[in-house]
């Protein structure tokens, strides 16, 4: 039910949820279900405005690639407005820090992937020791298309639109009044308030609670470990198609190629054994196969010529058959989770009177490492089965300089953990020390793994449903 300020005067709710993006609305989902009332503030309209998505802008300092306002949307249905829709689950190592285990998500897989659109399937096969082909999936869902209707004819989800959560009011360490902020201010009451306002906000908005509510302890980094998946061009080679396609071929690989050009594009990941062998990150390489121009294969060969003349010399031969094809690696791969990346408060507020963000954002060398270890494992793979040969771009060799895309996959700010000092929310996603207040979203990722976010998101807000409507909660 869609509900308008003057309905909350003197109403509380067992659960408030602020954010209607797939983390918020998983939530709500799932309360219902059990019949259990809930309250979605949603800060954006029904659609896309410029006012809402004004609040998102802030500054970066670093080598952060785009506009922060343009990497998510404030809107119902959250970032899911414009997402790219591919879907993957968490590998097993990648929960290598974390209080929580690929087992403990997994019984929300099936519910997850039926939110999503999706099959539950993610298959993979080792093409060598060091190296698998993964499967991906690919969702068409848009929040806004599939729940808005459902939301506003539902019993027990509220909804408020242009409404936005702008402080706390606690009672030692207790959530009491929840302030929002519409056309005018007022204060609602909850049992729990759960923030699922994406990557960036929840940060933005716990860091700004903490100084007005000393009951916060100064001690959680709040706002630090921020991730990106960096995405990047990072190698280009050339091969013989017919060769390739034989042997990296396979029945589950069907990765939508997102710059729509090329015959055939793979993804290759990194087995558990190479990234512990090499202390890498984890990481997913597509592998696109496509016609090429003569110019940039020329340019190829005269490098190539300088450094393996006699391996340029067969390329000519093979150019001459004319067997050749082209290829492109790109990647989109983990960040290392560090300290110093991280979401500070700002000097300057937006109209809502909450500080705006500056996001402090630089590639670690490990990072970096991680992309040349794949072109180089990819490339002695190439070698092995005489497939082709592949070299790495420039940039990775330039950790000074390098600037990568990014996902647009908000990781960190509030990670999960069992240590207050390191940590801002516990496994069940309950802030340390407080009592009724909790975080869902990408945010709590204590480590970003390579996959696509928002399948492990709505994991998570699975689970903190089944957290918030059993064991010792109240709800
Ligand atoms: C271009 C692009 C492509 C992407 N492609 C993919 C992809 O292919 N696969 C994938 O897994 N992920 C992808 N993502 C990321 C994905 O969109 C996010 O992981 C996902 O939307 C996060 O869900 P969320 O609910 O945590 O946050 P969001 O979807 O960002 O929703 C947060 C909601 O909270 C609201 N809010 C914010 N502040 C307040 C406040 N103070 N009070 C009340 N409400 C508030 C916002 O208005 C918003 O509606 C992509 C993102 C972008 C930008």
């Amino acid at each position: 039910m869609i509900i308008q300020d003057d309905d909350l005067l003197n109403k509380k709710y067992k659960i408030v949820i602020c954010g209607s993006g797939p983390a918020g609305i998983s939530l709500a989902l799932e309360l219902e279900k059990k019949e259990i009332e809930c309250l979605i503030v949603e800060a954006g309209n029904e659609l896309y405005s410029n006012l809402a998505q004004n609040r998102y802008k802030g500054e970066v300092i670093g080598n952060f690639p785009s506009d922060l306002s343009v990497t998510r949307l404030s809107q119902f249905g959250g970032t899911t407005g414009h997402w790219g829709g591919t879907c993957r689950t968490l590998d097993n190592y990648d929960f290598k820090n974390w209080p929580v285990k690929k087992e403990n998500l997994d019984p929300f897989l099936k519910q997850s992937c039926k939110i999503l659109e999706i099959p539950n399937k993610f298959q993979e096969k080792k093409i060598n020791k060091n190296l698998k082909i993964i499967e991906f999936q690919d969702s068409s869902v848009r929040f806004y298309e599939k729940y808005f209707e459902h939301i506003k004819n539902s019993k027990f989800i509220n909804l408020i639109l242009n409404c936005a959560i702008y402080n706390i009011k606690m009672n030692n360490q207790t959530v009491d009044k929840i302030v929002l902020k519409s056309k005018k201010t007022f204060s609602i009451k909850t049992n729990f308030l759960v923030l699922a306002c994406g990557g960036i906000e929840n940060s933005r908005l716990l860091l700004w609670f903490r100084e007005n509510n000393p009951s916060i302890s100064k001690k959680l980094p709040i706002g630090n470990y921020w991730m990106e998946h960096p995405f990047k061009t990072i190698g280009s080679g050339v091969g013989n198609f017919n060769l390739i396609k034989k042997n990296l071929e396979n029945d589950f690989e069907k990765f939508k190629n997102y710059r729509n050009w090329g015959n055939f594009t793979v993804s290759i990941s990194p087995t558990e054994k190479l990234i512990k062998k090499k202390n890498i990150l984890n990481s997913s390489i597509f592998l696109t196969i496509h016609d090429r121009d003569n110019n940039s294969l020329k340019n190829n060969i005269k490098d190539l010529l300088c450094v393996a003349p006699k391996l340029s010399k067969k390329m000519v031969s093979l150019f001459n058959k004319k067997l050749l094809c082209g290829m492109t690696v790109s990647s989109s791969w983990e960040q290392e989770s560090e300290y110093k990346n991280q979401i500070i408060l700002s000097s300057s507020k937006d109209r809502m009177g909450v500080p705006r963000i500056k996001l402090k954002y630089n590639i670690s060398k490990k990072t970096l490492e991680t992309a040349k270890e794949m072109i180089n494992q990819i490339g002695l793979y190439f070698i092995k089965e005489d497939l082709g040969r592949i070299a790495g771009d420039q940039a990775i060799y330039d950790i000074k300089n390098f600037i990568s895309d990014a996902g647009y996959h908000h990781i960190g700010g509030t990670i999960m953990g069992e240590n207050k000092n390191n940590s801002v929310v516990d496994k069940n996603l309950k802030v340390h020390d407080i009592n009724n207040l909790y975080i869902c979203g990408s945010s709590i990722f204590p480590s970003s793994g390579h996959a696509n976010p928002t399948l492990s998101i709505i994991q998570f807000s699975l689970r903190l449903a089944d957290h918030l409507i059993g064991g010792d909660n109240t709800i």
